[in-house]
């Protein structure tokens, strides 16, 4: 089956019965959501950073042709180049023209999601160009032929057996087969044997960029493997990949949302290393790449700018919303079909790819607001997803039976006479059916609850005579 937004209902079903994803799953709770609610107590000022960070995001996008301008200028005159890019096939062929004006054979990346967004690996693949990730978990889904499920852990939904398996069968004649690789040490130096060698072969090295700063035309990136200061500073060019909403205005600006960053994401207070890129190599540098190149990706972003999901454009690709999201933590990433998974996925995805392709991930949310509670930049995640929720009801894209139901469910809620008389009715009826057996194996328009379970059969008064019986206030 393929793995698309469009299957997953399908592909959620097959995770939730996956035992080894649920272990893999089971290590966000006591991993990224303790360290992130630990790094917080731990800053008095964090609630006032998120507001900040948010009024930054908001500024920019305001005056984004401004901010976009100033960075290009700043890029020019560090020696770079700007390559402006309206979708992803403009991408790939911007990076792949500056791959083959050097003979490029192999490229190393560092982990980048708009990367993943254009399919970069599989377009320089069949056009002769070798990538390498050198993130470690970008490393191993490289080598296991799959996408990432988690947008900063791309490598989450594995174990440590499965890593070993794809080493001990990509690094085939290069190790004592009779080696142990047991420890996640050996696991980690095994890899950076491999990617040691990689990094010094590349002919260009690709990163992505977490902010673009205007000021001084400098592109950041934060890490914690420090693979992606290898991967542009070794090679003789250095491909930035970034889409057009990571810019900020000043360092400054970029500091202040560097100190939520990390501790959403992982509840570090800074990842280990934070990159600044300007421009190529100048004279007297010790290191640095000949060519510097940024490829600004838009992708449909400039036509949100006035609508209704302009807010999702703040987001700095963090993954707290994932890491707090209960239906992320049950089905993986994978689940969701695309590269982007979790809450900002199901925004995400009907965005870029249209609602026929994503409307079921907006679905995909108890809408208990714990991602909004953590972003951030307080992207309002809940209402961009109900907006997405109403235009596939709008323009018919749900199932007919969904629509009726919807629909008939909206009439009796709006007269609640009839709504009360109507539930009473049926509390009745199926507290009489189910009285014998105190509950039902299955019962039409139920069977997606009683595939897996039984419904209990309703006892005692609905929640809203019951109510009424207590004057209406709280006993
Ligand atoms: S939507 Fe918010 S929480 Fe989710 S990845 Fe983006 S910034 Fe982080």
């Amino acid at each position: 089956m393929e793995p698309t937004s469009r299957n997953f209902t399908a592909n959620a079903r097959d995770a939730l019965a996956n035992a080894q994803l649920q272990t893999s799953l089971a290590k966000i709770e006591p991993g990224f959501v303790a360290n992130r609610a630990a790094a917080v107590a731990r800053l008095p000022e964090f609630e006032a950073l998120r507001d900040q960070a948010r009024d930054i995001k908001n500024h920019t996008l305001d005056n984004l042709d401004f901010y976009l301008e100033a960075f290009e200028a700043k890029v020019l005159e560090s020696g770079g180049h700007v390559h402006w890019a309206s979708t992803p096939a403009d991408a790939r062929q911007a990076i792949l023209e500056i791959c083959q004006s050097v003979g490029a054979k192999t490229v190393t990346k560092g982990k980048s999601m708009i990367a993943e967004e254009i399919g970069l690996n599989e377009f320089l693949e069949e056009n002769d160009v070798e990538p390498v990730e050198t993130d470690l978990g970008e490393y191993i889904i490289q080598l296991r032929k799959e996408p990432p499920s988690h947008i900063i852990a791309p490598a989450i939904h594995l174990v440590k057996e499965q890593v070993e398996a794809a080493f001990r069968e990509a690094h085939d004649g290069m190790f004592d087969p009779d080696r142990s690789l047991e420890e996640p040490r050996a696991l980690l130096e095994e890899a950076r044997a491999v990617l040691r060698q990689r990094f010094l072969d590349a002919d260009v090295g690709i990163t992505g960029a977490n902010f673009l700063i205007a000021e001084t035309g400098s592109t950041v990136i934060v890490s914690n493997e420090g693979n992606g200061d290898l991967t542009q500073t070794l090679p003789k060019i250095h491909i930035v990949i970034a889409s057009l909403e990571k810019v900020v205005p000043t360092l400054d600006d970029a500091s202040a949302i560097l100190r939520v960053l990390a501790r959403s994401a992982t509840g570090q207070e800074y990842s280990s290393y934070t990159t600044f890129s300007n421009g190529p190599r100048r004279p007297g540098d010790p290191d640095g790449p000949e060519q510097f190149h940024v490829v600004l990706l838009d992708n449909g972003r400039a036509d949100l700018l006035g609508g209704p999901v302009r807010d999702i454009l703040r987001c700095i690709r963090c993954g707290a919303c994932m890491n707090h999201c209960p239906v992320y933590g049950a089905v993986g990433g994978h689940s969701y079909g695309w590269v982007y998974p979790g809450p900002i996925g199901a925004v995400l995805t009907p965005t870029l790819l249209g609602l026929a392709e994503g409307r079921h991930l907006p679905n995909a949310s108890t809408f208990c607001g714990r991602c909004e509670s953590v972003c951030p930049v307080r992207i309002p995640l809940l209402t961009l997803m109900r907006h997405y929720r109403e235009r596939a009801f709008d323009e018919k894209l749900s199932p007919a039976a969904e629509r009726t139901g919807l629909g008939l469910w909206a009439y009796f809620a709006r007269h609640p006479a009839l709504y009360r008389f109507a539930t009473g009715i049926a509390m009745r009826v199926l507290a009489a059916f189910g009285r014998r057996r105190g509950r039902f194996a299955s019962l039409p328009f139920a069977g997606g609850w009683t595939a897996h379970r039984d419904l209990p059969a309703p006892q005692g008064a609905t929640f809203q005579r019951q109510w009424s019986a207590r004057g209406g206030r709280r006993s």
